[in-house]
């Protein structure tokens, strides 16, 4: 197959595109989406873009017992040039290659995959809202579809890319949450699969999410499944802690994600000589910082949100306010920082834009 042929099929009559202000998360799919399938015989073939539409899949297909798929996330910027730009697209693209690896889904081509991905942002470019805070939001997936329902790896998949256009995460400004420490439940352990975007993680995380939102809180902060004394992460992001003017992340450890945010963030923080280590920090440490007050800041980092600062933590009963609740100054420069480079108002210096 020639690496940069894709056959495209336009829509004969696009859809009615929503204001601005009626945007949503993830409701909304643009005209077009990629496809490509793979086969044993023939390894990924028969790229195209083609209308959006519905697909035709076997009930039988793999994905649908044993969840075998992997999945991405991230955005089209709308710059005040007119143009469309990525933020750190290889990143993704490198992390579905380490998903597929740990799913024994056949490896991607990174350069072909981004190449298809700007070019179906590029014909729904118009779909890409023009509103602050507003993105267009790409998710790449793949899915076992072989007909079988043995125990094994697929040898039939499809790689599909949907765009789909979403509202500000801020509609009032930046705002601290409440976050939940999660005792019973854990998102994954060490050995699972907590380091790959895979499904299975995100309906594990379902159970813990929906009990503590029926009590008021934004997410959970998830332990490690182990010793269930070790942070991990925070709802489906990284999380970070200003503690005696050291920035400290959990340490990636095969259950953590590798966030993209979060290692802009580590950049970011090198490159102002803000102190940052990535190490295993337990939750009895946070709460001594917190009883000493030398815990001055705690955020999350995720494509989403980019940067959400976490006000409250209760812990077993205990209510930790930080920062008074309010959003600390680390969180808010990066957050300031970061949509900036990505919404093309502000230099790029570290090559981040596509
Ligand atoms: N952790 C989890 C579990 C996530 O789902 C995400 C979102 N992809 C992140 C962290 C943050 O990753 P990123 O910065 O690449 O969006």
């Amino acid at each position: 197959m020639d690496n940069h042929s894709i056959k495209v099929n336009y829509c004969s009559t696009g859809k009615v595109k929503p204001k601005s202000d009626e945007l949503e998360f993830g409701r909304i799919f643009t005209d077009h989406m990629f496809i490509m399938d793979y086969s044993d015989s023939l390894g990924w073939h028969d790229a195209r873009i083609i209308p959006y539409q519905p697909l035709l899949i076997d009930p039988s297909a793999m994905v649908f017992h044993y969840g075998q798929s992997v999945f991405e996330g991230l955005k089209a910027y709308h710059t005040p040039e007119g143009d469309a730009q990525l933020f750190r697209p290889k990143k993704n693209l490198e992390r579905i290659n380490r998903s597929n690896d740990r799913l024994c889904i056949p490896e991607l081509d990174e350069e072909f995959a981004l190449h298809a991905i700007k070019q179906l942002v590029g014909i729904d470019k118009d779909w890409i809202p023009k509103a602050d805070g507003t993105s267009l939001y790409i998710r790449p997936f793949i899915i076992s579809t072989e007909a079988y329902l043995g125990v094994a790896p697929s040898r039939h998949y499809q790689f599909i890319v949907i765009l789909s256009p979403v509202g500000a995460y801020y509609k009032e400004g930046i705002n601290p949450v409440k976050i939940a420490v999660e005792n019973k439940y854990v998102r994954t352990v060490a050995g699972g699969t907590g380091e790959a975007k895979t499904g299975g993680n995100y309906a594990a995380s379902l159970k813990a999410q929906e009990l503590v939102a029926n009590s008021g809180y934004a997410q959970v902060l998830w332990l490690d499944g182990v010793e269930r004394e070790y942070i991990e992460e925070v709802g489906s992001m990284n999380v970070f802690f200003k503690i005696n003017g050291e920035i400290v992340t959990p340490a990636l450890n095969g259950s953590i994600l590798k966030g993209v945010t979060r290692d802009s963030v580590i950049e970011l923080l090198k490159h102002w000589d803000i102190p940052v280590v990535e190490r295993k920090i337990s939750m009895q440490e946070l709460y001594d910082a917190h009883e000493n007050g030398s815990l001055e800041e705690a955020f999350g980092a995720g494509t989403a949100a980019v940067i959400s600062p976490i006000g409250q933590l209760t812990w077993n009963g205990d209510h930790i306010i930080i920062n008074n609740a309010e959003t600390g100054s680390v969180s808010k420069k990066l957050y300031d920082t970061l949509t900036g480079i990505q919404y093309g108002k502000q230099e790029d210096p570290f090559g981040w834009i596509e």
